[in-house]
């Protein structure tokens, strides 16, 4: 664990904070309060000393260690809380459960997916007085609809979960996730001027934060130039343009995966593109084209 102010702790994650694993937040108050579980190992010495914990949404890499705090009061935004009460939620959030098909029960099997069971949940403003410290949660949606991040108000130091910048830019490959939503959620963090920025994925930022945002943020206008230019050189199909990887740069394994997740980021540029008219789309919805 990391101090980075007083009183609150970095608990860095394995593998370098990348998926499976993301960076946790240890707040020391009454209650004591850790966002997200899933940093792995580094979170052994907080066992038995956590008495709520806030999850800033329900994926896997944030949630994985819930079952280590048992005795710990659970809180999640809503639109995400089915995604860690049941796996059937999840899959059905995170769409995998349509992706994987026939694999469904297979992957049912395979999942080690344990339940939370949820003491409440969370909303866009709602205030925890931690005594030391005063945590407020920011509805961030886009990453996914419920995706939250947290404000400690006397440190202006936030805590932005997946809006990560990392070098990747923005993620939104469930097809609950949201690009224009996830924008305006950067722009939120934006216009709050904080400090200093941690996240789930990145070391803490405090020297040019705003310039990192807007170049994160910047990442998803440029994704759809990529689109745009790939569909003035002939029309094309979603598949067609999976296959340029115009997104991930490359598809390693298991590559059916991240076939699945460029495909939902780019049919999410092409409904924004749709809307725009920059393109349209012929072949009873098959072949899109540039106008
Ligand atoms: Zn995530
Ligand atoms: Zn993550």
């Amino acid at each position: 664990m990391e101090q980075i102010l007083p009183g609150v702790w970095l608990v860095k994650a394995e593998n370098k904070g990348r998926f499976p694993f993301a960076h946790s937040l240890f707040l020391e108050g009454d209650p004591n309060l850790l966002i997200d579980t899933g940093a792995g190992s580094g979170l052994a010495p907080l066992s038995g000393r956590v008495e709520l914990v806030l999850l800033s949404h329900y994926h896997r890499d944030h949630v994985m260690g819930n079952h280590l705090f048992a005795d710990a009061a659970f809180k999640i935004h809503p639109l995400d809380a089915p995604g860690v009460q049941s796996l059937e939620g999840f899959l059905e959030l995170s769409g995998l459960g349509r992706f994987c098909g026939a694999d469904y029960w297979k992957l049912v099997r395979q999942s080690g997916f344990t339940a939370t069971s949820l003491a409440g949940s969370i909303e866009d403003g709602m205030r925890f007085d931690l005594g030391t410290m005063t945590v407020q949660v920011l509805h961030t949606p886009g990453h996914t609809p419920g995706h939250c991040a947290f404000l400690i108000e006397e440190y202006e130091t936030v805590f932005a979960a997946d809006i990560d910048l990392t070098s990747f830019g923005p993620w939104y490959g469930n097809p609950t996730s949201d690009p224009a939503s996830f924008l305006k959620s950067i722009q939120r963090l934006r216009s709050l001027k904080p400090a200093l920025l941690l996240t789930s994925h990145s070391s803490p930022v405090r020297d040019g934060l705003d310039r990192c945002l807007a170049g994160y943020a910047a990442v998803i206008q440029q994704r759809e130039e990529k689109l745009y230019q790939a569909l003035t050189g002939g029309p094309k199909t979603l598949e067609q343009l999976i296959d340029l990887k115009l997104i991930y740069g490359r598809h390693p394994y298991p590559e059916h995966l991240f076939r699945f997740f460029e495909g939902n980021m780019i049919e999410k540029h092409l409904q924004l593109m749709l809307q725009k008219a920059r393109i349209c789309v012929q072949d009873s919805g098959r072949l899109y084209e540039a106008l």
